[in-house]
């Protein structure tokens, strides 16, 4: 059952093969057996996973099949859940129980889909390894000396190792998309302000979007049509109509344009996963694909023009946990000013508390010019060098990442050379366009993933154009041995 995808899960259910209670249970026994050596779960909601099973089942008894209904999921720990612990994989949230529900979550619930737990993450979603999570390293299911990515790291540990067939996840910066590639799974981040952020704790409001990882881009569909719209909660939802991505899958791909950024293809890139992005290539075109090569000048520029503006939103995002409103307290202060310093030194990990300081720089009266200013500037470069390659392609392709996941601990005292991982996924966040990434291949027992992006709103075409190569390769339908 563990090896089912949504899609074959919801015929399954629908045809009674199983209920949900049987495969909920079932799967709750593999993260009781596998996950200490995972660690992709921070919180597993047994008993109201349960209730929701059996509620999923009654449903279905008297009658109703709605395709979601007794589908498990797991969401990251930065989406809040009522009742249930809220972590942001930090320890000044160690304690948090939500007051509410986010909107996606709620979304998924009411169309029946059940909760396992709560994904492990990196703290507050900075970072692309999973290690600066309070509760410790996600491990890559493929090796588990390597990292899975990250920030989202237990949502593509969790669903890579079978423990749960989706996940929800974040990306600001790529959260979605690296650790989709590093474990050999599909994941799509939308435009900015499809999916609502209510809910969703904050780490850089311009960037951050809700996304999802799946085996599959039929997968990544379903849950992307019961989730996208506006919601007046979120100021930054998109007042946009959502498209029908079921329908969209089966289009063919003849007479697409797809877009080759040579800065994609540059020295920066393992040339291993060079061949695999043109092997993808060749079996695009064999399904009527065209490739055209461009170029998005600005592209160098974009990690550094990340880590300024990300930090600096970081910054102000973090203000709240002062230890008087939310987060961790320390004992005795002895004024308010040793309050919230005490409260912040003990609870912030070293990774969080850097951004905090490199963005409370960026901001400050002097640099503000110098960093922020210029940050925002070439923020803008980038998306015109987005909209006007859009102007002769429908999509642009290239390698998720630059190399492939690295060992556990390597780049922990070298956080620049782990910054520079995200030149890839960066940009789509900068431009606030959707993008997708696809398993494409495997180098040394490790998966490799390649990245579309697409024009604002297009995420029918990237999930139509990543269905179409899997109908045609069967990477995403790879196992990591022992699972
Ligand atoms: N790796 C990037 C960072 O650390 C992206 C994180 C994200 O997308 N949440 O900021």
């Amino acid at each position: 059952m563990h090896q089912l995808t949504l899609t074959d899960i919801s015929k399954a259910l629908a045809a009674k093969q199983f209920s949900a209670r049987e495969l909920t249970t079932h799967l709750l026994a593999r993260i009781e057996q596998l996950d200490p050596q995972l660690n992709s779960f921070i919180t597993v909601s047994k008993e109201s996973a349960l209730q929701q099973a059996d509620a999923a089942d009654e449903l279905r008894s008297s009658g109703i099949n709605a395709p979601l209904l007794g589908l498990p999921i797991a969401h990251k720990d930065l989406f809040c859940t009522e009742g249930v612990r809220t972590s942001c994989a930090s320890k000044t949230l160690d304690n948090f129980i939500a007051p509410y529900t986010a909107t996606v979550v709620d979304k998924l619930n009411k169309v029946g889909c059940i909760s396992l737990g709560k994904l492990n993450m990196d703290e507050f979603a900075m970072g692309s390894s999973g290690e600066t999570s309070f509760y410790g390293p996600s491990k890559n299911p493929w090796d588990t000396q390597r990292i899975p990515g990250g920030s989202s790291s237990g949502s593509a540990v969790a669903v890579a190792a079978r423990l749960v067939p989706a996940s929800t996840g974040s990306d600001s910066g790529g959260s979605i998309r690296q650790p989709a590639a590093f474990t050999g799974l599909t994941g799509i981040k939308p435009t900015y302000g499809r999916i609502s952020r209510w809910g969703m704790t904050a780490y850089a409001s311009s960037f951050d979007q809700a996304g999802f990882l799946a085996h599959n881009a039929e997968d990544c569909a379903m849950l992307l049509q019961a989730t996208a719209g506006f919601d007046e909660r979120d100021s930054t939802s998109a007042q946009q109509q959502v498209d029908d991505y079921a329908a969209a899958l089966s289009l063919p791909l003849q007479g697409l344009r797809i877009g080759l950024p040579k800065e994609y293809f540059s020295s920066d890139l393992d040339s291993r996963i060079g061949d695999v992005v043109n092997n993808s290539i060749e079996q695009l075109k064999q399904l009527g694909a065209t490739f055209v090569d461009i170029s998005l000048p600005s592209l160098p520029h974009a990690v550094s023009a990340y880590y300024v503006i990300a930090s600096a939103e970081a910054s102000t995002n973090l203000a709240r946990f002062d230890g008087v409103r939310f987060g961790h307290r320390c004992e005795n202060p002895q004024n308010l000013e040793d309050l919230y310093l005490r409260s912040r030194d003990e609870a912030f990990g070293k990774e969080v508390k850097r951004r905090i300081m490199i963005g409370t720089y960026a901001l400050s009266t002097g640099y503000y010019d110098a960093y922020y200013l210029k940050a925002q500037k070439i923020r803008r470069l980038i998306k015109n060098d987005f909209v006007s390659a859009f102007k002769d392609v429908d999509l642009i392709l290239g390698p998720t990442t630059p190399n492939l996941p690295w060992l556990i601990g390597s780049k922990i005292d070298d956080p620049v050379a782990a910054y520079l991982e995200d030149i890839y996924t960066v940009p789509a966040n900068l431009a606030g366009i959707p993008g997708l990434s696809m398993p494409a291949g495997m180098i040394d027992g490790l998966p490799v993933g390649v990245q579309l992006l697409a024009p604002y709103f297009q995420e029918a075409r990237l999930l139509q154009v990543a269905h179409q190569f899997q109908q045609h390769t069967d990477w995403h339908a790879r196992t990591p041995a022992g699972f």
